[in-house]
């Protein structure tokens, strides 16, 4: 039975697609059965691993108004054999408007995976910019929530209402949601600014944080225009063995401690800061 993990955050551009097409990618290489599920109307995790959004025929919007079942429009991705996708188009701007005359409007999201979830160990889902209906349904279907932080001004200005929301879903909707992880995004360790960012994270979120942070690299940016998960791109780079070890610490968190890890490749050389408490 799959661990549903929404990658949510309502501030934009902080790494959330990002962090979810590439710990996807990264649980895959893992051999974990990993469902990669986009749930933004940008579209941006369907073309990041490489799906032409403009000759999809179903995507996720058929799924949550058309109740088409989600093992229809679900592709596999022929470059990582443990990697599938549920894509989504601008057609979704619309589910959330539709879905407001639902009956049970927040449970839209859990029921259309139902199925689905026997078939994996991981679900990914990306979350849009905002708290918005297609949110609040990939929380209420979500078992855990991953919140990338990106390092930098106000990064936790607005991290307070999120965590409002979550209460709001585990008290009307789903109250095992758990916080499975807070993860730093972006990083750049010779900046005051990241550090205090990081710091203050540390404090308020204190074990629940990743002691791995994801660094500023450019590999990581250049990879999505490839339509490529970074390990598919540069799996030398700092990027890639970044989202390695998160994926490791995810497995790790969800599966147990104890549990022999299955196959999982070796994680060296410049991993950033194991630690991210008096780096200097
Ligand atoms: P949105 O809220 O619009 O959905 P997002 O939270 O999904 O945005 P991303 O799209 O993942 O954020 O990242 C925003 C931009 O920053 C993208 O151009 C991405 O390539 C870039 N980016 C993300 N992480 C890194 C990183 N670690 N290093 C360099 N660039 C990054
Ligand atoms: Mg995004």
């Amino acid at each position: 039975m799959a661990r549903i993990i929404a990658i949510a955050n309502q501030k934009g551009g902080v790494g959330k697609t990002t962090t979810a097409v590439n710990l996807a990618a990264s649980l895959a290489i893992c051999e974990r059965k990993t469902l990669l599920v986009d749930a933004d109307p940008q579209g941006n995790a369907t073309s990041g691993v490489g799906v032409r959004k403009d000759q999809l025929r179903y995507a996720l919007y058929d799924v949550l108004i058309d109740g088409r079942p989600a093992s229809d429009v679900i592709l596999t991705d022929a470059s990582l054999p443990y990697l599938d996708i549920l894509p989504a188009t601008q057609d979704l701007v619309g589910a959330e408007l539709e879905l407001v005359e639902r009956r049970e409007r927040e449970r839209v999201m859990r029921r259309a995976l139902e199925d689905a979830r026997g078939s994996y160990e991981f679900i990914l889902i990306d979350c849009p910019p905002s708290l918005g209906l297609i949110t609040l349904n990939v929380l209420a279907a979500a078992d855990g929530v991953l919140i990338p932080i990106q390092c930098e001004y106000y990064a936790l200005e607005g991290i307070s209402q999120l965590l409002n929301t979550i209460k709001l879903v585990q008290q009307n909707f789903n109250a095992s949601l758990a916080i499975d992880g807070v993860l730093l995004t972006m990083y750049d360790s010779r900046v005051n600014l990241c550090r205090q960012v990081a710091a203050d994270a540390k404090e308020y979120f204190g074990a629940r944080m990743f002691p791995t942070v994801i660094p500023r690299n450019v590999r990581l940016a250049e990879a999505p225009s490839f339509g490529k998960p970074i390990l598919l791109y540069d799996i030398q780079s700092v990027g890639a063995k970044s989202y390695l070890a998160v994926a490791q610490e995810l497995v790790r968190r969800v599966e147990g401690a104890t549990l022999i890890p299955r196959s999982l490749p070796p994680v060296s050389g410049e991993v950033p800061a194991v630690s991210i408490e008096g780096d200097a």
